[in-house]
């Protein structure tokens, strides 16, 4: 599974406190640390959902 961070994103934090070993939150940017995707994609998924505007983009 792969994600990005879609332009669109307005650094809520909510990924991050979702799944904060997978996304870090930056002054102008969220970051994927992708080596640590795999052994969290559930919690990745719930960051998927919660996004309020739709930021992260999965590809399978
Ligand atoms: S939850 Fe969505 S909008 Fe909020 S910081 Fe993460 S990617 Fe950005």
């Amino acid at each position: 599974m792969n994600i990005k961070i879609l332009s669109n994103c307005i650094r809520c934090g909510a990924c991050t406190e979702i799944a904060a070993e997978v996304f870090d939150i930056y002054e102008t940017s969220v970051v994927v640390n992708e080596y640590k995707i795999e052994a969290n994609e559930d919690i990745c998924i719930d960051a998927v959902l919660t996004c309020p505007v739709g930021a992260i983009k999965v590809e399978i």
